[in-house]
């Protein structure tokens, strides 16, 4: 039976590598996650017919209450709200870890590390890494969670030596583990899940608004390291596997999007990013934006030879897609070559806006990224921005006062005519003005999204 076991993970961890490589790409997402799927329910079902599975009143009410209540979340949950389901969910991994951990500590024998005040050190050690990255995971995530969902501010909450008791408090876990591996006291345990669920709220209260994605992205790191440190104290070499690729492909993601933004992984996890008011504000109080209606766009794009339609939040909370590929099947009949660019960071999660686009039928050659695509704006007659704001914000280029500045943008400013739709001149995530709303080649299209656009594929017809 064991081996059957060890095969049938090799199977799964397999499925999960196929998965990953699976999702890289919109084209192949949903093979992906038939292959993550299936990866999982052969993980699950080969762990309940091991013969130390005794009992399965437990697992069944487990997994019929969790089963549940993640389905019906799933079923709730707005597109829009996807990121905070996210951290919400990593903080459950998190505290899962802290569990598992908890319950190897009090109970070794069962677990086949040792006996009661006499577990092995190696176990020690990897229980006690497996608990402190599970409890920062779970009081970090549940911050995120808070910042990303409004009930807390999404600004950076700072205070004088904050980075020096962190780093004072980070030292503090450290010799608490040390004394746990030399005294397996109780109290100690109990003292590092305490000092690690500090940390967690310290390390992310700082953050604010633009870092967000990277730091989701980086709990989901976190939590995959937890898990692959409980693997280490179950014996079990699927978790060490799914966790070490949960932790490294959310630490690859953290990286690509810090490059994205042109930031360094050190100075969004050291915080402080995003509370401050643009620079270039203070410059734009006399300016005026150029405001139009929905049939002067008609006008404009329909006699255009070519359109940039640049996605962002808005277009996600407006749930516009469908009217924006109407909008460019009209643009198609007139023979005007219509493209889509998307930014890294654009809306509120990594690949937000290509979801979307992929769920109104878009054509996935018409999508490009902003490497691909940044270079032709100086030759694009029309650029039409949906809902998105920070994603094209020139000050990220020439403000350096800027908080955003040194982060790639859209460089839609260089088009013959920008039209923005939006509700108001108010700033994006960021919390910063954008100057490009007042420039000569500009024009606002104020209102929701969707009803914008709908207005002007009436008026295209
Ligand atoms: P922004 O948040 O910068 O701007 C979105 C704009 O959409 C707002 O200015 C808002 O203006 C407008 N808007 C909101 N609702 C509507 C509506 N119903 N109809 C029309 N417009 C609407 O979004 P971007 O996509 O440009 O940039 C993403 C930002 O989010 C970046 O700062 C990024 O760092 C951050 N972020 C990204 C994540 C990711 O992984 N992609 C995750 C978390 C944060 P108004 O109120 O005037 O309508």
């Amino acid at each position: 039976m064991e081996s059957l076991a060890v095969l049938a993970y090799l199977i799964a961890a397999v499925c999960f590598i196929m998965a990953l490589r699976g999702l890289s790409h919109p084209e192949s997402a949903q093979r992906g996650l038939v292959y993550g799927m299936s990866g999982m329910a052969l993980a699950v079902a080969t762990t309940l017919m091991l013969p130390v599975v005794q009992a399965y009143g437990w697992i069944v009410a487990g997994v019929t209450i969790g089963g549940g209540v993640g389905y019906v979340i799933a079923k709730k949950i707005a597109m829009t709200d996807l990121p905070q389901l996210v951290a919400a969910f990593h903080s459950l991994v998190g505290l899962a870890a802290v569990f598992v951990a908890a319950s190897a500590f009090y109970a070794p024998e069962a677990y086949g590390i040792g006996t009661a005040g006499h577990i092995h050190l190696n176990s020690l050690i990897e229980m006690s890494l497996g608990v402190s990255i599970g409890a920062v995971t779970f009081t970090g995530s549940i911050i995120a969670w808070g910042k990303l969902q409004g009930v807390i501010t999404g600004k950076p909450v700072t205070f004088p030596g904050q980075h020096m008791l962190n780093a004072a408090l980070g030292l503090g876990l450290l010799a608490l583990i040390v004394m746990l591996c030399m005294t397996e006291s109780v109290p100690v345990f109990w003292g590092i899940v305490a000092l690690s669920f500090l940390l967690g709220v310290l390390i992310i209260i700082p953050i604010g608004g633009a870092d967000m994605p990277v730091i989701v992205s980086m709990l989901n790191s976190y939590s995959g390291w937890a898990a692959a440190g409980i693997g280490f104290t179950l014996h079990n070499n699927l978790l060490i596997i799914t966790g070490a690729l949960v932790g490294s492909s959310g630490a690859i993601l953290s990286y690509i999007m810090c490059k994205g933004m042109n930031r360094s992984f050190i100075s969004v996890v050291l915080g402080g990013f995003g509370g401050e008011t643009s620079g270039g504000a203070q410059d734009m109080g006399d300016r005026n934006a150029k405001i139009g209606a929905a049939e002067d766009a008609a006008y404009i794009m329909k006699n255009a030879a070519s359109v940039v339609i640049v996605p962002g939040y808005g277009m996600a909370v407006a749930q516009a897609q469908h009217a924006v590929r109407e909008m460019a099947d009209q643009m198609k009949k007139e023979g005007v070559n219509v493209r889509y660019a998307i930014h890294p960071v654009a809306g509120r999660m990594p690949g937000h806006m290509n979801v979307l686009l992929a769920e109104a039928n878009v054509p996935y050659d018409e999508v490009l990224e902003l490497e691909d695509i940044n270079r032709d704006f100086a030759q694009t007659d029309v650029v039409y921005v949906i809902g998105a704001n920070d994603i094209t914000n020139p000050a990220a280029k020439t403000d350096t006062s800027s908080p955003i500045y040194g982060m790639p943008v859209l460089d839609v400013d260089k088009a013959k005519t920008v039209l923005f739709v939006k509700r108001s001149l108010g700033s994006g995530y960021a919390g910063i003005d954008n100057p490009l709303f007042y420039a000569a080649n500009t024009m606002m299209l104020l209102g929701d999204a969707k009803k914008m656009t709908e207005d002007i594929v009436k008026a295209m017809e």
